[in-house]
């Protein structure tokens, strides 16, 4: 697993998708850029999202807010009193951890602890070797699964209720039952703010504090009426925004799944009172609908229903996907009530109601939330389009099998030979698709090389000019996901193309 992810980030890397943000001096942590690849995998996603939010829904409409927001949204959404992570130091190795990401680092220990006895065990009686009995009664492996399991899910209760001080105590616990390198020194539990801030204005006395928004949510809740009225929008509708987000995380590792600076898609869908329960599911849906479209695979997303929920919910559920370091959150879906709308009228002394014609009433309405990370979704596709296969001639290619309508390449054009008049074909050939697709030439080495190339990059065809092509005005046209090659006229290029990557 481990192997694969590093094969993940090293690839990303390679073939021009993600960098390490500030590499020259020796990068930022859990900030990235996104190469010429990586920019439009990440658009393409974008869009894809916003398809099938906006343009296919009638009811539903755009919005880009600006980053900067008035300091006292952050009072009314719950953000600067809540919005913190639970922090334990460790006096010994100067590190910091977030306890409930410590947590998991006690399960991989524990975890890897049995492994080991297994593997012991399996050393020493060789074929005998029973494992699921081992597991059941050898006393030291069952002491450890006993003693981790209970400790872990009362941490995990005292993180809920954040009981910081039992927190710490159960802390110290697991350390004795499971030494983390030896430190038992921690300090108490500390909140800590997740978001950013800044501030706007010259003058350092008049100076305002303001915040990086930590989501772009309220950006849409605070121009609920703008919109409503602009649009003479009518209850149910929603309004679609995607855009940067940034949290001061404290545990920053993973990759681009969590970073400190990510852009989210996010869409508020506004909601008669009393309608929530409905729509939930509605929305859940139709959002794992929009996943399963792309084709990664049923078995690899599932949903995880919150039984806790934040202070702004009345039911939660998360859309997980099997990440290579297993299923993890990708995308939420929270039913908020009147909570945002109304904070936000008590905060600024504005009126956030709509008035509802049917019932001649006015009120504050309810809001359903979808709400997905944009890289995190690049890293559930480009991860798991990452292959290694094995060809018929015991040889192995890296493809990476992104869905045709997220490819950042479409096709690359690849003159057999770099004379004869074939780089002119293919460059008509480009000249004619560049308007439709993203396309690339391509004629440095063997042709087998560029073919392979292209597999490792993503571009789900690869056409080829010919001797043929100057007589025939026909070329061959290879399919990335079963290497197929069919002879096709030019001109049926673009249908071809189309046909595959049409969202
Ligand atoms: P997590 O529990 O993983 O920190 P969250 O529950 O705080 O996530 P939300 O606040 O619900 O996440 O944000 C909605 C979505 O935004 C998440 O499902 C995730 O896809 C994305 N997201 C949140 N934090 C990050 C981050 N630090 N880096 C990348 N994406 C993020």
């Amino acid at each position: 697993q481990e192997d694969d992810f590093k094969r993940v980030i090293s690839h990303a890397k390679e073939y021009g998708y993600v960098f390490q943000s500030s590499e020259i001096y020796d990068g930022l942590s859990a900030i990235y850029d996104y190469g010429q690849n990586g920019v439009e995998l990440k658009k393409n996603i974008r869009d894809y999202w916003w398809k099938a939010m906006v343009q296919l829904n009638d009811n539903i409409v755009g919005l880009d807010a600006a980053i900067f927001m008035h300091p006292l949204t952050w009072k009314a959404s719950g953000h600067i009193d809540a919005f913190n992570d639970p922090l334990i130091d460790n006096k010994d190795s100067k590190k910091r951890y977030r306890a409930d990401v410590l947590v998991e680092d006690y399960v991989a220990k524990i975890d890897a602890k049995i492994e080991k006895e297994v593997n012991k065990a399996a050393k020493r009686f060789g074929d005998a070797f029973d494992k699921e009995q081992f597991l059941q009664t050898n006393q030291r492996v069952v002491d450890y699964q006993e003693q981790g399991k209970t400790i872990l899910s009362r941490l995990g209760k005292s993180l809920q209720n954040e009981d910081l001080a039992d927190v710490k105590a159960l802390i110290e616990e697991l350390d004795i039952a499971c030494p983390m390198s030896g430190s038992k020194n921690w300090t108490e539990v500390k909140q800590f703010n997740l978001m950013f801030g800044t501030k706007l204005g010259a003058n350092a006395e008049t100076a305002m504090d303001l915040f990086l928004r930590p989501e772009t949510a309220q950006g849409i809740f605070v121009n609920f009426l703008n919109v409503q009225k602009s649009g003479r929008m009518k209850l149910p509708f929603g309004i679609a925004q995607t855009g940067k987000a940034f949290r001061n995380e404290i545990v920053a590792r993973q990759f681009i799944f969590r970073m400190r600076e990510f852009e989210q898609m996010e869409m508020q869908f506004f909601i008669q009172p009393g309608t929530q329960k409905e729509w939930y599911e509605v929305w859940k849906e139709k959002r794992m609908k929009w996943h399963l479209s792309l084709g990664l695979g049923q078995e690899n997303y599932r949903f995880h229903d919150h039984e806790k929920l934040a202070h702004y919910a009345d039911a939660a559920s998360d859309i997980e996907f099997r990440f290579p370091f297993g299923f993890k959150e990708l995308e939420g879906i929270h039913s908020r009530t009147d909570f945002d709308l109304s904070s936000h009228e008590k905060f600024s002394g504005k009126k956030l109601q709509y008035f509802d014609h049917e019932v001649n009433k006015n009120y504050v309405p309810y809001v359903l939330e979808t709400s997905i990370g944009l890289d995190r979704m690049f890293l559930a596709v480009f991860s798991n389009s990452l292959k290694e296969e094995e060809l018929e001639n015991n040889t192995t290619r890296t493809v990476l099998k992104l869905p045709a309508v997220l490819a950042p390449v479409k096709a690359a054009i690849l003159p057999l030979l770099k004379k004869d008049g074939l780089p002119e074909i293919a460059h008509q050939i480009i000249d004619d698709l560049k308007w439709d697709f993203n396309v690339i030439y391509d004629e440095k080495d063997a042709v087998g090389r560029r073919y392979r190339r292209q597999d490792a990059n993503g571009t789900p065809f690869c056409i080829t000019v010919d001797h043929q092509s100057l007589e025939d005005q026909t070329v061959t046209i290879r399919h990335r996901d079963s290497m197929e090659q069919e002879r096709v006229a030019i001109s049926a290029l673009n249908g071809i193309i189309h046909d595959a990557v049409d969202m």
